[in-house]
């Protein structure tokens, strides 16, 4: 049989984003549409596992759409952050490390919407995992109204000030278009280190 090169497929996304809604309907409106538009292209949405804010409006639009959901929610939030009771599958862990790792192993990339410090920490966390070759998942923002300009602005500085080198900072891709970002992630590559995967040139000739 030959052998596949390029990016796996993506069949499974985990999805950080706000336990709030915002302020303004362009980010709840944004979720509803991640949500639908995952499901209709048969990818399990997984994130964490609240039923509030963008988090929830994420879940009940893939729900609603057919998608299966998987949340990953501490015991400790269960209450605080009203666990989904709808979901394809609720899993219960005993703090947040292990929210995190659990739904970094469940998907095949990331996207981040707009939210707050828990997602600004998630996000931080997979990047810096990729940075240290710790995975090799493509990482997506949504940047939906210039929400993350400010961020993009910080990595921006952090490079030309020595402090992240340039192919890590290609490591965040950003689009305003979830379809672009989707497409983007089908091509993407990692740029270095023992996750690379063989290109064809690199085979072994035997
Ligand atoms: P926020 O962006 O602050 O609304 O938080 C979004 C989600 O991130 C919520 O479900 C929080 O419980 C979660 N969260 C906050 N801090 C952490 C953390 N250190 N590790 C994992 N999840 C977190």
């Amino acid at each position: 049989m030959a052998e596949a090169y390029g990016p796996a497929p993506i069949r499974s996304i985990c999805v950080f984003c706000g336990a709030n809604p915002g302020t303004h309907p362009r980010h709840v409106a944004a979720a509803t549409a991640t949500g639908t538009t995952l499901a209709e292209r048969g990818i399990r949405v997984v994130y964490g596992g609240g039923r509030l804010g963008l988090m929830g409006a994420v879940a009940d639009a893939a729900l609603a759409a057919g998608g299966e959901v998987v949340g990953v929610i501490p015991r400790g939030l269960v209450d605080r952050e009203l666990a989904h009771p709808g979901l394809s599958e609720l899993r219960i862990v005993e703090t947040l490390h292990e929210r995190k790792a659990q739904m970094a192993d469940l998907a095949d990339a990331f996207v981040t919407l707009p939210g707050g410090l828990g997602t600004l920490e998630e996000l931080a966390e997979v990047l810096s995992w990729a940075q240290l070759d710790l995975h090799a998942k493509p990482i997506g923002l949504l940047d939906v109204g210039g929400y993350f300009s400010a961020l993009e602005a910080f990595l921006d500085r952090a490079v030309a000030e020595g402090f992240v080198a340039e192919r890590h900072r290609r490591l965040l891709l950003r689009d305003d278009d979830l379809d672009e970002l989707l497409a983007r992630f089908g091509a993407w590559e990692p740029p270095t280190g023992r996750f690379a995967r063989p290109r064809p040139v690199d085979r072994p000739t035997t």
